[in-house]
Parts: C-alpha cells; sequence; structure tokens
C-alpha cells in the first residue's frame, strides 16, 4: 500500500513535490533493507548469454547478503496500473532474477519501487529452481524475433524509445529535436 498521496503530473518538478518523493523513499522499506546488506552496488550492470543472443541491461541497486540477491528498480509510477504493465514489470524482474542467478545468488528478491505514486512497493521472488524456466523463456524470445523481427513503432515512443539502442541508428524512427537554447 502506498505510504504518500501520489503526485499529481508535473508535480515532481516542484521543490514540494520533489521532497515529497524523497520522503517516499525515506519512508519505504528500501533504506532499511539495503542498510542491512554486506554489499550495495548502485547502477549494476550486466550481461547474460542466451541462445545466440546477449540480453544486457543494469539494475538500480544490487545489495548482496548470505546468498541472497536483493534488487531495486527505481519507477516514476506515472503510468496507470493495468495488467500489460504488470506483465512487463514482471518480465524486467525475471530478467533480473536470471542475470542474479548466474552471479550466484540462490535467491532473488526483486523490489520495484514507485516513488511518485508514494512508495508503493511491488515485489518479485525467485531462487535457483526458477532460473531454466527463464533461460528457457527469455531463448524462446530470441528465436521468435529472429524469425518474426518485430517492426518499429509508427513514432518514437518516450517510455519505450528513451533507453533504446535502436533509437538514432537502426531504427527509423525519428528521436525528438532538442530544444536551442
Ligand atoms: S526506438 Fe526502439 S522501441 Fe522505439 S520504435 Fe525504434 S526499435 Fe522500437
Amino acid at each position: 500500500m502506498p505510504q504518500l498521496e501520489p503526485l499529481q503530473v508535473g508535480e515532481v518538478e516542484t521543490d514540494a513535490g520533489l521532497e515529497r518523493v524523497v520522503e517516499a523513499y525515506r519512508t519505504s522499506l528500501i533504506p532499511e533493507r539495503l542498510a542491512a546488506a554486506a554489499h550495495v552496488a548502485p547502477e549494476h550492470a550486466f550481461a547474460v548469454t542466451l541462445d545466440g543472443a546477449v540480453l544486457i541491461g543494469a539494475m538500480d541497486v544490487l545489495a548482496r547478503l548470505e546468498g541472497e540477491a536483493l534488487i531495486v528498480d527505481f519507477k516514476t509510477g506515472r503510468g496507470g496500473k493495468d495488467a500489460a504493465r504488470d506483465a512487463r514489470h514482471e518480465n524486467q524482474a525475471r530478467c533480473y532474477a536470471l542475470a542474479a542467478l548466474r552471479e550466484g545468488a540462490a535467491r532473488v528478491e526483486a523490489l520495484f519501487v514507485e516513488l511518485e505514486r508514494g512508495g508503493d512497493v511491488e515485489r518479485f521472488t525467485f531462487d535457483a529452481a526458477d532460473e531454466r524456466a527463464i533461460e528457457d523463456e527469455l531463448n524462446e524470445r530470441v528465436r521468435r524475433i529472429r524469425n518474426e523481427p518485430p517492426k518499429p513503432l509508427g513514432r518514437y515512443a518516450p517510455d519505450v524509445c528513451g533507453d533504446c539502442p535502436a533509437l538514432g541508428g537502426l531504427c527509423p524512427v525519428e528521436p525528438p529535436r532538442r530544444r536551442s537554447r
């Protein structure tokens, strides 16, 4: 359950909004959990070898404690809550989990924190028994992409294109122009 009221659109740009985001973090369970970890790595980069592909990414925070990996991913929480968003988060958590399991964790806990939604936390857990199923699923996705490469979107979509490595290169979608000063 959110501990604070969600922010309105654009409120985070204000000092008061920013203070509420900081407060949402401070009152969430995250600082306490990270303080208990033996090692904490921000922006932990990973590369997971799949069948004929490499899944690369970075976790906002990876903390380790006695064979357990705690992954924290910060979300703005601006988008609505729906089944598509839930599925995206679960897929993302599964990718992170595979990376952490391959790095030797016996158990993985992934926490997705929506700071602009009052610090709402979504929790996913995995253990070594999940590794094979996640691998199989991702390898199947790679096979499907290879057999039928996805087409680019009709136009720039900030939610997905912003971090896409194909933007401005392989993909014909035009990135937004920067404002000149
Ligand atoms: S930039 Fe990436 S996500 Fe956006 S349309 Fe192109 S390939 Fe798809």
